[in-house]
């Protein structure tokens, strides 16, 4: 037997491309994040909390998402970063630092269903994000 949970969590968030294109200025999305999880066992009657769940997607709303390689230093409670060969220092409340290499749909779903793996013991996770009705990536891990 197999059970699935479903839930859709929207949060906004700014970020910067390292890419010279338009993506390569500070501007922001209305994210939606469409969450599946899959467990052969249920905890507490549950495959997870949607709570704690809906939790890891809310970290990133109404923050700056930074990437690791654009950070140039944490200066007390400052982030100085470079992205797209531009410097920019920024209040530390208000970014959220991601390992990943490029803050683009993909791996920003891969952030969110890497978070989603340590946090519960399911068998497989889907994320779906989109940053416009139009544009939508999906990662399963
Ligand atoms: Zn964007």
């Amino acid at each position: 037997m197999e059970y699935k949970i479903r839930f859709k969590q929207g949060f906004s968030a700014a970020h910067i491309l390292n890419m010279d294109t338009k993506c390569g200025r500070i501007h922001g999305h209305n994210y939606e994040a469409y969450v599946e999880l899959i467990s052969e066992f249920l905890f507490n009657g549950m495959v997870a909390d949607f709570i704690p769940a809906k939790d890891i997607v809310k970290r990133l709303d109404h923050k700056f998402i930074i990437t690791k390689n654009q950070v140039n230093e944490i200066d007390g409670d400052v982030v100085n970063i470079t992205a797209n060969k531009k410097d920019y220092a920024i209040p530390y409340t208000d970014v959220i630092i991601l390992d990943i290499e490029e803050s683009t749909a993909e791996l920003i779903a891969q952030d969110i269903a890497n978070e989603m793996r340590i946090a519960f013991p399911v068998k497989s996770v889907t994320v779906e994000l989109s940053e416009t009705e139009n544009n939508t990536a999906e990662v399963t891990l």
